[in-house]
């Protein structure tokens, strides 16, 4: 067995039978990441006590204490705290930055004994859908290095895709665990939200803010899940553990699991026709699989992205207020107090970031407040029940992950076009609810490109996690 291209499950049983150490699984990543980090730009730090933290695992191995994700490599993206480490959220604004306390899903990894490689690229602050908005250089993704691997957590995909570690975590605030991972061919899991605390993430819209897995299978991502979720009293949002039952049919009964397909929404512009045929071989694929396929109709969702695209940088603008030159990070000495934030925050945050402070404190403004935010509210509201009402009538709702597969690196010049790539993901935000990329394939764009990844999307009710994670190992034939 090839060492440097393990599953989760995989390296479990190496290193529980000893066929390998835990030493031995670690320095085969490191070369990965020694042989492609420079080119694919997926790590902004490796950690520099990566065999010390590799011989702390194995001394709970031997000692038979092993839990599932003991002494497994992993990558954490660059917004989410280890204490004593630095954390910039590829942000210059955050460039030196040591984080003060851990994040409440990293320190369950950690009490795994889990090893963690190092801190990963991501677009500046978590916005945007590409990496190319990081202030330290864009992620390149693994099957055709002039194009992008998706984001914001495109260093988190690019990791798992390419062999730098065995799982990561990234966070999806309208889409970046699972459009990354869609383009670089890996499974990305959006979770409830609050199934995972937020504690120790760097807020952008706190109301659809979540952390959650990238892996290579969807056991892997069922494995990662389960040690991060569950109730933190550092995050008053979070929900308990015993709160996650499945109510789906098991999967011995795969004939009364109802897959709702919005086929309306796949006639909306600016769907790629790569992307329509293949749903189409994807949801074939689940009719054979035995699983009933329903048309079903969400009249609201198309309006998902206008709410997104309102509630977010709303939010932003809020968040994004700590970093003034005092508090945190970056300051820029200047005459006056009121000039030490104009010249930190304007030459501290990168273009994309300034946008959306600006916007937000637009929508925000009396005058606006109604007009913009507090229809958008309302919006979201009807949106929810609208999910509530469908997900009476079948267990799951597949759409396509993304409209196209990963563009070429600079091709998108404007913000909006940008934008446009959210259009499936940002609802399941909206909504709250968990969202799964499941990689369904390859494409070629011309006969003289590389083929590229494309991903399928499921989305099912509040906390039931467990019946995406069956029906995605179905569809990915893992047993
Ligand atoms: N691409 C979306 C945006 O730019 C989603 C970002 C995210 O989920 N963090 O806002």
């Amino acid at each position: 067995m090839d060492i440097s291209k393990l599953t989760i499950k995989e390296a479990r049983k190496l290193l529980d039978t000893k066929k390998i150490s835990v030493k031995e699984l670690v320095e085969e990543y490191l070369k990965n990441i020694e042989d492609k980090n420079k080119e694919l730009n997926v790590f902004l730090e490796v950690y520099d006590d990566v065999l010390k933290q590799a011989e702390e695992a194995q001394k709970i191995i031997d000692e038979g204490g092993a839990l599932e994700l003991t002494g497994i490599p992993l990558a954490v993206k660059d917004n989410i705290l280890i204490k004593g480490r630095k954390a910039s959220a590829a942000s210059k604004m955050l460039q030196n930055y040591q984080a003060t306390y851990t994040a409440t899903a990293v320190q369950k990894l950690i009490d795994q004994k889990a090893v963690f490689m190092g801190r990963t690229n991501m677009d500046e602050f978590a916005m945007g859908s590409s990496t190319e908005n990081s202030s330290f250089g864009v992620t390149k993704n693994p099957y055709d290095i002039s194009r992008v691997a998706g984001g914001s957590s495109g260093g988190s995909a690019t990791a798992v895709a390419s062999n730098m570690a065995l799982g990561a975590l990234g966070s999806d605030t309208g889409g970046s665990i699972r459009e990354p991972a869609s383009f670089c061919g890996v499974v990305g899991l959006k979770p409830t939200y609050g199934s995972v605390s937020r504690y120790g993430l760097m807020a952008m819209g706190s109301s659809l803010d979540v952390i959650g897995p990238i892996s290579k299978t969807v056991t892997d991502n069922e494995i990662i899940f389960n040690a991060i979720k569950g109730r933190d009293k550092m995050d008053s949002t979070s929900i308990p553990h015993s709160d996650f039952v499945s109510t789906s049919p098991n999967l011995g009964e795969v004939k009364k699991i109802k897959i709702g397909v919005p086929y309306h929404i796949l006639n909306q512009e600016g769907i790629s026709n790569e992307v329509k045929k293949n749903f189409d071989t994807s949801v074939e694929r689940m009719k054979k699989l035995g699983f009933e396929i329903k048309d079903i109709k969400l009249p609201n969702m198309d309006k998902s992205l206008a709410v997104y695209y309102i509630i977010m940088p709303a939010e932003v603008s809020s968040n994004m207020a700590r970093y003034d030159g005092i508090k945190y990070g970056l300051s820029l000495e200047a005459e006056n107090l009121l000039d030490v934030y104009k010249k930190t925050r304007g030459e501290g945050f990168g273009r994309e970031v300034r946008r959306r402070i600006i916007l937000g404190a637009y929508i925000l403004s009396s005058g606006y407040y109604d007009a913009y935010y507090s229809k958008a509210m309302m919006v979201r509201k009807i949106i929810q029940d609208e999910f509530k009402e469908a997900f009476k009538g079948v267990d799951v709702i597949f759409t396509p992950t993304t409209p196209s597969p990963a563009w070429k690196i600079g091709e998108k010049t404007s913000p909006l076009e940008n934008y446009l790539a959210d259009i499936f993901t940002v609802t399941a935000n909206i909504a709250g609810i968990p969202a799964i990329s499941l990689p369904s394939g390859y494409v070629k764009i011309s006969d003289n490109e590389s083929e590229l990844p494309l991903g399928v999307q499921l989305m099912s009710s509040h906390k039931n996690e467990d019946v995406l994670f069956k029906i995605g190992k179905k569809f990915l034939n893992e047993n």
